[in-house]
This record gives C-alpha cells, structure tokens and sequence, in this order.
C-alpha cells in the first residue's frame, strides 16, 4: 500500500479538490491506499488569526470567520450534486457553528489558550477531510474517513514526539478493521495521551502521513504539493532552480530544517528508520517527475544538492569571560530554552569560549532573553556575562549536500560569493558532519544572497548582469542597441546574461527586476517616474540585485558625484563621463580605493579615446612592471574632426556644428574646443601612469578668441565661432604657410603635462590622423625608441557605446 498526503495547495479548493481525487482514483487502482488531506490553502491561518482576533476583542474575527464559511460552503456547492447538497451543508454548518461558539468563548474570556488554539486550528482539516471523503464517495471510491485524532496519540513532553507504541497499535487496530480500499484522514490534528485534542504543529500534515506510513509498511509515502519536487532553492525566489530527482534523506532533512518547506522536518524519522521512500510530488502537474527521498543516492558528482533558507529568525548572543572553561554552562544553557520549548536553530561558538551565538525563531527571541537573563541572573549581575544580546531581522541561508563532506574550498566560495556582492555574514555555522554549511545575514539580503549562491553552484555557466543606465542620449542609445543586438551571442558564447533593470534620462527613470524590455524602452521611460540621480540611486539600492552595474553615459557633474555610492554598496560603475576621473585628485584615489576595498570594479576606458584599449593598455603596461616616460597623444576626436575639416570655403563655425550634430563633441562643444577635454584626458592618462596631479598642473595654450572663451551658453559659443571667423582663417593660414597640418596635441613627461595646438610637418606620426582619429604614443622602458601606439577612430556614440559594451563585459567575465 502506498500513502499519499496532499497539502494545502492542493485542496485549496473544488477544482484542485477534484484533480486531487482523480489522482486517488487512478492510484487505487494498483493498490489499497491511506490518503492524508491538509486544510484547504490558507485556511489553518485564518483559523487562527480568528482566535487571536477574539482573543484581543476584535470583532473582525467574525469577518474572518464568514470567509472560512464561505470557502467550504463554494467547494460543497461546486463538488456536490443538488441532490445530495443539503445533508452534507447542514453537517459542514453544524461544524462552522461549533467553531463559532468557540470563537464567541475566546472572545468573552479575553483569552485563547495553546490548547484552544489547537482545537480552532484542527477544524481546516476535519472539513476539508470531510468534504472531499463525500464528494469521493458520490463520484464511486470505495472510500471511509478516519480520524486522525483516534489513532494519533501525542506525548505532552514536546511539540513533535509520538507515543508511538501506543500510536501504532491503534493504527493497526484500524486497519484490520477496515474494508475500504482507500482511507481517508485529515491531516495535522491528533489526541495527547490524556485525551486532549491537539495538532502536530504547522506542516504537521507531512507528518500525519509519515507515521501512517511506518505504521502500515507503506511501499511508499507520496506528498503531493504545488511544486515538482525538492528544488535546488526555492523555485518561488530562485527562478533558474531546478527539481533535484534523488536526494537522500539526509540532504531532505537538512534542507527541510533549513526552511525548504516541501516537507515538515519530523516527517522523515518514521519513515526513515522503516526505509520508506518519499516520492515528491506535484498536484498541479502529476506527470513530472518529482523527488524522490532514499537513503543513499548513488553517482552524483555536485558536491551541492541544494540551498535553502529561513528568514524570519533572530539572533540571541551570549558574551563574557565567565563562559571560558567553565563545565556546564552550554547545558545550562539549552536546558533553560528547551523546559521553555524553544528550538535553536543554529549554535555557533567562538574557539575562545568567550561568546556563544544562537539562532531561534523571530518570535520566541523576547521570550528567549527573559528565560537566559534570569537562568544567569547571578554571573551578569558580577560582570561575568554580559546581558543577553537579540539582533533581529536576520535570515539563515545553509549550503546543504552529502558529498560536501571533505570537499574543500565550499565554504571559501560561499563566502567570497556573497562579500563580492556585499552580503555581510553575521555567523557561520558548519555542521560537524560536513553535509551543510550555514550563514546568518540580514533578511534584506536573503533573495539576492539565494539567486547568487544558486548562479555559483548551480548555474555556473550563467552569470547574469544587471544594469541600471543613466544617459539614453547619443551614446546610452547606441549602448542600448549593441546590448538587444548581442543579447544572443553574450548568452551562448561568454554566459552572460544582460538585463538592463533600471534606466534614466533627465527626467524621467523606470525599473524593472526582470529587465525592461529593449524592444520599446522609449515608451517605457516616457511614462516613468520624475529623474533624480540620489533617487536612482536609492531605488539600484533597495533593488539589492546581484552583479549590478551603473552605467554613467552623461558629461553630467551631478552624476559623477553618485559614483562612491554605488561603489560602497559594491555595485560596478561603468563610465564615459570624464568628471569623476579628472575631479580633484583625492576624489579619482577615493573612488579607486572604494573600488578595491568593497571589490566593485570601477572602469573608464571610455574616458580617453571612446572604445579604444587606452587605458587597458596602459594599466597593463604597468601591472607587468614597466615605467611610462612620455605619452604623446592627439585625443580629441572632436578637434581632429574639426582641424581635419576646416579648409578654404568652409568656415570655422560649420565645421563646429557639423562635429556636434554628428555627436564627435560634446553636448557642449567649448568643452573641447577650450581644450579642458583633452586636458582631462592626459590628465587621467597622468594619473593612471603613477602621478598625483591635478586639472591645473597641467599647461593648456588655448587657441580659441577670449570672446569664446567668457561665452556663458552654447548658443552664445556658436555666435562667438561665427564673428570670430577671421581669428581662426589666421590660425589655419599660419599652418598651411608651413605645409604643416594643426593637431591638438597633449603631451606627458617628466612629471609634467601640456596640451595645445600644433603644427605637425608632413614626416610626423600624426600628420595624417584623419577624421575623428585618436592616437597615442607610449613611451616606455620597454618602448623607449619607438612608442607603443594606439590608433583609431576616437570619437563617436556608436565607438563609445562599444567602449562601454567592453567594459561590461569585462566585469561580467571577472
Ligand atoms: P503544502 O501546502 O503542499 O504542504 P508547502 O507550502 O508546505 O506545501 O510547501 C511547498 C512550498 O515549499 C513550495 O511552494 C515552495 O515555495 C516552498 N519551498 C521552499 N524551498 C523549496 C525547495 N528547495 N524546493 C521546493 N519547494 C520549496
Ligand atoms: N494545515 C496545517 C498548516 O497549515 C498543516 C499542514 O498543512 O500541513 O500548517
Ligand atoms: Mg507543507
């Protein structure tokens, strides 16, 4: 015979109640079956909060009670013909009105007492039990109903122990006296040895199941949920967990006391000692394959079977010199919580002895310090204990595997994984045999610290990226387009998985934890919520996603300022706006100090050069050990565009808005016709070679009329181009004299750094930059003669975008 326990879910109402019976029918056709029901989803909590309600004086426990009514009530009426409705509704309301009563009693008593609360919270399960016996029986089962409470016998010393001896017998006794091919019985609800009705605590309806089983010899114990089986974490937080289709009682237990709520930890001794299997199974979808639970499972090679995690816990610490090497202080201890029935969790302790750390369940912490201040009482009144410590609000996450044990370097993993993404561990616990290592962190953590973990041992060939772009300009635009064009190739070739989830303009910002979908972000971000970089920010915080990215695509100041932000919470800034790198030198070094201590890459390489290897080259060049001398460079893509253009019958002032209309300058096109723009850029090539300096160490001979100069807006800088025109004819006329070409040349040695315009003769490397070309000369030990050079197109949305697309991928691929 087999038992098949179906859960809340399941019989959650008439329709999932009639799949449930179409599940038994087939199955009682192979063999004689014992059938547990839980009460229908939901309804053991209001249950419940009725009884709390009344307790409190609340007369909303009457609304509460008219939604439990009405649930039963619509399930009889859809799953019972007319015909038969009557006699079935008048016992179901003979039930509810019992209820009622009960109700009324706690609210006139001001008081609901644990064995009160028991006899409310059996009546989810003595109806649903009772409704779906009837409507199986009309519809031809060879079906009877069997208490729970005639056959289940509780001891009164804890929550979970059986008196089995006893127990088993009147199982037995039953079961000789049945003829019925399948019998049912509600779930969770049993007798104490003196006859008291009482439950076996929430999710006791597994264990109703398991002892049915071991009594009976059962083949095997199927329960039936809404999930396909024991997942590598839970599938309703972690969407890439997938169904483990072995695990061996051991893991089951271990994830099951870690939260993985698929089974009620007590369930598996009984069957365990009996060596009954446990097939998981899922309602909703029974031809899946499920879990099944044995004692041994052969052949697996991941030393990780599963993740699984309880929130909702707190921590109680216990500190003092008068702990170390003292005998029986540990005994004191969990004898003191265990005469007041609460369940540690988690036991960590210091080698020191000097403190020792518990985990127990959020709401017995208070209750917990009481009983541990008074039990020592004496040795914190001399200062040798500390008064018990509560932090709340915290979470325990465990790695859970038979084969984790003698595998080294888990822990390491688990570890670096979570401070990578900044999930402080607040206590580490590793079971002595080595099948599951735990951590405490703060339950704001615990979703992302899940998909994380699960990417590291899971699904290590994914990694997903999640970006929050600000700037959907020129540049932000164009990134935008490479991301929804290479999502393919990124996905298949580097396992990288894209997703932009938050994205701004200067008004408007919209996210979207599953990624804001490329195809019309346009009209997404219109509709979106008013912008502001601090609120941007705040919002990537609370998102609290794992590998986050910011990416800056402004020249924005204001933005710049965020940086550190992101950084202290170890999220990765990608940028093309110069600001941050070129702002006073103390501010470039805070930020590459934020990088290193809180591990968050900072990249830039598009700050000099758009997309070309600049900067990589040259933090390679000094990684491996050499020294740069001199950088020689044309770095302005803008004013190469510009001087490349500028010729007889074009004016100065065309060829300028030409550069900016075709995004080779600057929003504003002072900023690099002034020079400060190329001055920024050697100014962090200075810096990245070793050099403290600041902006105005750095000699700038600008070129451009004074009247140009003091102009306050853009549009006023372009009239100044226009009436200035004979200035720059003279310039050009000067060069052209000499069959020179004019180049805008920044230059670093010694130390020191210039920029400013220069005729080039005909034999020099940068005489025939054309377009928006960038070049660089590094000279080093290694280049001393001839440079290292770097060349290429150095300006443009579509190069930069591909600038910044590099430097995603490279954190991606760290
Ligand atoms: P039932 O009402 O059938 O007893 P439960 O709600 O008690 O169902 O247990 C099933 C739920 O357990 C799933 O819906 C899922 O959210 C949760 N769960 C937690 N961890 C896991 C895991 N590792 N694998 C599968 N389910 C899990
Ligand atoms: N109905 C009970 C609960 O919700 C028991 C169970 O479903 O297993 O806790
Ligand atoms: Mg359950």
């Amino acid at each position: 015979m087999n038992v098949l326990k179906f859960g809340g879910s399941s019989v959650a109402n008439a329709t999932t109640i009639e799949n449930v019976i179409h599940i038994v029918e087939q199955q009682s056709q192979q063999q004689p079956l014992y059938v547990v029901v839980s009460a229908m989803g939901g309804i053991t909590d209001l249950l419940l909060q009725a009884g709390e309600e009344a307790s409190v004086n609340n007369e909303n426990y009457k609304n509460t009670l008219a939604e439990i009514e009405k649930r039963h009530l619509e399930a009889v009426k859809s799953l019972i013909p007319i015909i038969s409705q009557s006699a079935i509704i008048s016992k179901v309301k003979a039930q509810l009105n019992t209820l009622e009563s009960l109700c009324e009693g706690v609210f006139l008593l001001s008081e609901l007492s644990s064995k009160t609360a028991a006899v409310l919270a059996s009546f989810g399960e003595i109806l649903s039990s009772y409704i779906i016996y009837e409507t199986a029986k009309i519809k031809g089962l060879d079906i009877t109903l069997k208490d729970a409470r005639d056959v289940i016998i509780k001891t009164t010393s804890s929550k979970v122990s059986i008196d089995y001896k006893e127990t088993n017998q009147k199982i037995k006794d039953f079961a000789d006296s049945n003829t019925h091919k399948i019998c049912l019985f509600p779930g969770f609800v049993a007798r104490t040895q003196e006859g008291e009705p009482t439950t076996l605590g929430r999710g006791g309806s597994d264990f109703t199941a398991a002892i049915l089983a071991a009594a009976m010899d059962a083949e095997e114990l199927q329960i039936w949920t809404d999930v396909s089986g024991m997942y590598t974490a839970n599938p309703k937080l972690v969407k890439q967990a997938k169904p483990v289709h072995h695990i061996s009682y051991q893991e089951a237990m271990e994830l099951s006391h870690f939260g993985a709520k698929v089974i009620y930890p007590p369930t598996i001794h009984p069957v365990l000692e009996k060596d009954i299997p446990i097939l998981i199974k899922n309602t909703f979808s029974p031809e899946d394959q499920g879990t099944l639970i044995t004692r041994k499972v052969e052949d697996r090679k991941k030393p990780v079977t599963g993740i699984s995690h309880i929130d909702d816990i707190a921590i109680i610490s216990l500190e003092g010199s008068g702990m170390v090497g003292i005998p029986g202080f540990s005994k004191r201890l969990f004898e003191t919580l265990f005469l007041e029935n609460i369940n540690v969790i988690l036991i960590t302790q210091a080698s020191s002895e000097h403190s020792i750390c518990l985990a127990v369940e959020a709401s017995q912490a208070e209750n917990s310090k009481t009983v541990l201040d008074t039990a020592f009482e004496f040795e914190i009144s001399k200062h040798k204990l500390d008064a018990v410590k509560i932090e709340n609000e915290v979470a325990i996450i465990a790695l859970v595997g038979d084969n984790m044990y003698h595998h080294q370097g888990l822990s390491g993993k688990m570890f670096s994984t979570l401070g990578k993404n900044n999930v402080n561990i607040r206590a580490i616990a590793q079971g002595a045999s080595e099948k599951n290592i735990s951590v405490v962190i703060a339950n704001k953590d615990i979703k992302k610290a899940l998909n994380i973990l699960h990417e590291r041992f899971f699904e290590v060939k994914t990694k997903q990226l999640n970006l929050f772009i600000t700037g959907v300009g020129n540049v932000g635009s164009k990134l935008i387009d490479q991301l929804q064009q290479q999502n393919k190739y990124l996905k298949d070739k580097l396992r990288l998985k894209v997703r932009v989830v938050g994205m701004s303009n200067s008004r408007k910002m919209i996210f979207n934890e599953n990624g804001i979908d490329l195809d019309s972000w346009q009209e997404h971000l219109t509709k979106g919520e008013p912008a502001n970089a601090a609120s941007f920010f705040a919002k990537a915080k609370e998102m609290n996603l794992r590998n986050s990215i910011f990416v800056d695509n402004t020249a924005n100041p204001d933005i710049a300022k965020v940086y550190k932000h992101y950084l202290s919470e170890s999220m990765a800034v990608v940028t093309c706006n110069k600001i941050a790198c070129a702002d006073e030198y103390h501010n470039y070094e805070e930020l590459q100090n934020l990088s290193r201590k809180f591990s968050a890459s900072f990249l830039y390489e598009t700050n000099v050069g758009a997309g070309l290897p600049i900067i990589d080259t040259l933090n390679n060049l000094i990684a491996s050990g050499d020294t740069v001398h001199k950088i020689q460079a044309v770095l302005s893509g803008s004013l190469n565009f510009v001087f490349n253009n500028y010729k007889e019958g074009a004016t100065f002032y065309d060829i300028v808005k030409q550069a900016q209309e075709q995004g080779y300058t600057e929003p504003d096109p002072k900023i690099d016709l002034s020079g400060i723009d190329v001055a920024r850029k050697i100014l962090i090539l200075a810096r990245e070679s070793g050099n403290i300096m600041e902006l105005e160490n750095i000699e700038n001979e600008a070129f451009l009329p004074a009247e140009s100069l003091d102009t306050k807006n853009v549009d006023d800088f372009f009239t100044s181009l226009k009436t200035n025109e004979d200035h720059f004819k003279k310039i050009l006329d000067a060069a052209d004299k000499k069959e020179c070409r004019l180049k805008y040349v920044a230059q670093y040695e010694g130390g020191k750094a210039k920029v400013g315009l220069q005729h080039i003769p005909e034999d020099h490397p940068f005489y025939n930059l054309e377009g928006s070309d960038n070049i660089v000369l590094f000279y080093t030990d290694r280049y001393p003669k001839q440079p290292l050079i770097v060349k290429g197109a150095g300006a443009g949305a579509e190069v930069t975008a591909s600038g910044i697309f590099a430097d995603i991928i490279r954190i991606g691929k760290k």
